[in-house]
């Protein structure tokens, strides 16, 4: 895309189109002393700073400036050019120094400065050796071009050593902007570039109808038509170089070979033309060997930065695939290599994956420096018992992998076996001496998947399995069977769906059991809602979940999701409270409280607004512990309850240490009481035991009118049930509360 051009300046860059047309033609012609011919000429000169002017007021920021300066450059050039025409061309011999000669001296400095700022634009990140290499080159083209250039000629008899220097210095600034344009380029990665393209072009012209031009004048002769055409065109392409787009080039890494070759090999022939200078004792102008001298020395220095470089880069490559704690390869760098291995031909390699058992406990019980150097000790046993071919890496956590290239399933059991054998005996730390064991899946390649991601999970399946199963050992991904699979399989989308937010809610009302049954409360019971089977019903999945120590995950997801529709509701001036389902290992977690705390505070919540429900089973397994948590649960001012009284074995002695708040009584005898006098007798008597112990009864499972009434006769406080509501998502909870509301206000 071209800079947006104004019609003024199409009409001019048509014009100078035409004009350099007519400039050809008239010197084909032989006419050019005519005055209109000399009119044209000096108008031709100036039209290239006039149309960069122009492009330099429209342009974004970095790059008006550097067009500013091209513009002034040009123009300068261009008045230079007039001065020339209108006192000096005549004058015979022409004099080797003019006052025309500081005005077109004066153009180089501008088109440095607009380049440095139209470079640094577009080449947005180079770094400092890289404007080395743009010294290498701009000193070496310059020093190898200056040979012939400078060498070839005797000067004019008459000719000063400032009119030497001065003549001389256009071919050679010429050819040192040419030789930065074209370290620029390299430094770019030689790629296409119409700006860069342009003024190199434009450059290299000049530096040809310079040296042309300095000779002719030292000779004494007049410049022919073709050089001022050439400088015409130099001129121009450097205005065009202005006209293209001004977006910086994309900022790819430049090439290594590129970057560094291109600098050597330069400097190398510096070096070459120097030694030859001296070993065959020609003569060669003392600035070619100045300026070679700077290209070698600039790429000596070059080449300590890039050393300098180098070894930065390795150190940050190290650092990129190993685990800082155990210096083994990290999961970057397994990966990677499982790619590599996968690509060669036959065998296939088998993979590993090593969880430590129970390594949570160690960390919670002596503390994270311990569990680190424990990490650190198995790493380097486990490596330490491994071939060089196999690779280890930890992957995370307590987790380690194993590659072990081109092995069958017979050698990779060996050698899994023989890292489990290492780990048996125990690890002496200086607090105390653990044993550690290891569940260990291996998949092997191709049997169990033929490409990364299938391996892996296999692999990980397997580990699971082997985590789960009571036989220990390690098992192949091979021989697990459907059922397991599915289940591990189920495990693993149950992890991914839990990081892609996949648990919702549904929610069922708790009401009064009176005329108004008011609601006082809701159960969140936890859906899941799967990408391809639709909503899971907890049956399906919690069992698993427990079984995989994924219930902690679970519950806090859940806690937190039914916290923030309380609080909505709250907003929304319908304080019902929220009761959560906690499981069997909620408990057993020392920080639980702490946790439930924080999230209430967070929510903005009364601790009243919140209840949790345990079953019997919980204080079964770990009555002490259970206890304390729900003692301090119970102190913060979280309402507790029963669930399922009725199904388990609690004695009515634990019932009088608990300090609950609800008794919920399993819908196995509710439902029944209606139709069995022995359920209805227990609903009976359980009602009288709860209210002796300052307890609340709540009735599950209330499926229709008659039980209610029944229920109402009994003395039962709260309902849940079918009859009432239906467990229902957020949204259409929110409206049958609203909608229960606006009744229960009507009827007041
Ligand atoms: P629960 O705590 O006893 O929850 C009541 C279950 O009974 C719910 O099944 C509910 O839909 C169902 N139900 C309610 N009223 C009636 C009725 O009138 N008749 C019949 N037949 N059933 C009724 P759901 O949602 O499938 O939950 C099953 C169990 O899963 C729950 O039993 C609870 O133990 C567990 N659960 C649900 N959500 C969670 C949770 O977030 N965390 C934990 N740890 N467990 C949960
Ligand atoms: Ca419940
Ligand atoms: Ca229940």
């Amino acid at each position: 895309m071209f800079a947006a051009t104004t019609r003024r300046e199409r009409v001019a860059w048509r014009g100078l189109a035409a004009l350099l047309t007519a400039q050809v033609t008239i010197y084909a012609a032989g006419v050019d002393d005519h005055p209109v011919a000399g009119l044209l000429h000096n108008i031709l000169y100036l039209i290239p700073g006039l149309l960069v002017a122009s492009l330099a007021s429209r342009a974004p920021g970095p790059v008006r400036t550097a067009w500013a300066f091209l513009s002034a450059g040009l123009l300068s050039y261009a008045v230079a050019n007039l001065y020339w025409w209108t006192f000096v061309r005549d004058l015979d011999p022409e004099p080797l120094i003019t006052p025309a000669d500081p005005l077109w001296l004066a153009f180089y400095p501008c088109l440095v400065t607009a380049l440095v700022l139209v470079l640094r634009h577009r080449l947005p990140r180079v770094s400092a050796s890289a404007w080395m290499d743009g010294v290498i080159a701009a000193g070496a083209v310059a020093s190898l071009v200056s040979v012939p250039v400078l060498g070839a000629i005797e000067p004019a008899p008459h000719s000063t050593v400032l009119g030497v220097v001065v003549n001389a210095a256009y071919p050679i600034a010429d050819i040192a902007v040419a030789g930065c344009l074209l370290g620029a380029w390299a430094l770019s990665g030689w790629r296409a570039d119409r700006v860069l393209g342009l003024l190199i072009a434009g450059m290299g012209l000049f530096a040809a109808a310079d040296t042309v031009s300095m000779v002719l004048l030292w000779e004494g002769l007049d410049v022919p038509a073709a050089v001022d055409l050439a400088w015409l065109t130099a001129l121009s392409l450097l205005a065009l170089a202005a006209r293209q787009p001004s977006g910086h080039t994309r900022a790819t890494r430049p090439s290594l070979w590129l970057s560094t070759t291109v600098p050597a090999g330069l400097a190398v022939c510096c070096l070459g033309l120097l030694l030859w200078a001296a070993l065959t004792a020609h003569r060669i102008p003392p600035v070619s060997s100045v300026l070679a001298g700077i290209a070698v020395t600039a790429a000596i220095v070059r080449m300590m930065a890039s050393v300098r470089t180098a070894e930065a880069l390795g150190a940050a490559r190290r650092q990129a695939r190993t685990d800082e704690l155990t210096g083994l390869a990290n999961r970057r760098f397994f990966v990677e290599r499982l790619e590599r291995e996968l690509d060669r031909p036959d065998p296939g390699p088998a993979v590993a994956y090593v969880d430590l058992d129970r390594f949570k406990e160690v960390n919670d019980s002596f503390g994270h420096d311990v569990g680190d150097t424990l990490l650190r000790l198995v790493g380097a046993r486990m490596r330490e018992s491994l071939g060089p071919e196999v690779l280890l890496a930890r992957l995370g956590g307590d987790e380690f992998g194993l590659i072990m290239p081109g092995t069958g399933r017979d050698r990779a059991a060996e050698i899994v076996d023989g890292v489990l054998s290492t780990l048996r005996e125990p690890f002496v730390l200086p607090e105390v001496d653990l044993h550690v064991d290891a569940s260990i899946g291996i998949a092997v390649c191709p049997d169990d998947g033929a490409d990364r991601s299938t391996l892996l999970r296999r692999a990980d399946v397997a580990m699971y399995a082997a985590k789960t199963g009571h036989g220990g050992g390690p098992v192949f991904a091979t021989g697990l069977d459907d059922h397991a699979r599915a289940r591990l399989t189920m495990l693993e989308e149950l992890r991914a769906g839990l990081d892609r937010g996949e648990l919702v809610l549904h929610y069922q009302p708790k009401v009064t059991v009176d005329a108004a049954a008011r609601v006082t409360g809701v159960e969140a019971l936890v859906r899941w809602q799967h990408p391809t089977r639709g909503l899971v019903y907890p049956d399906a999945f919690l069992y698993t979940a427990e079984s995989a120590d994924l219930m902690g995950r679970i519950t806090t997801v859940v806690l937190d999701l039914a916290c923030r529709q309380s609080r909505l509701w709250h907003d929304q001036g319908l304080p019902v409270s929220v009761a959560v389902n906690l499981s069997v290992s909620d408990l057993r977690d020392p920080g639980f409280p702490e946790q439930v705390g924080e999230l209430l505070r967070r929510h903005r919540l009364p601790p009243a607004a919140l209840e949790l429900e345990v079953t019997e089973s919980v204080l079964m397994t770990d009555a002490d512990n259970a206890l304390q948590s729900l003692g301090r649960l119970r102190d913060m001012g979280v309402r507790l309850a029963v669930d399922d009284y009725g199904t388990g074995y609690s004695s009515l002695s634990y019932l009088q240490v608990l300090p609950v708040d609800d008794l919920k009584l399993d819908r196995a005898f509710v439902s029944r009481c209606g139709v069995d006098p022995r359920s209805a007798a227990i609903v009976h008597s359980t009602v009288q035991l709860a209210h002796s112990l300052g307890m609340q009864i709540v009735a599950e499972g209330v499926e229709d009118a008659d039980i209610f009434e029944r229920l109402r006769g009994y003395g039962c406080d709260l309902a849940q049930g079918y009859g009432i509501a239906r467990p229902q998502d957020a949204a259409t909870t929110t409206a049958w509360l609203l909608e229960r509301e606006l009744a229960d206000r009507a009827a007041a």
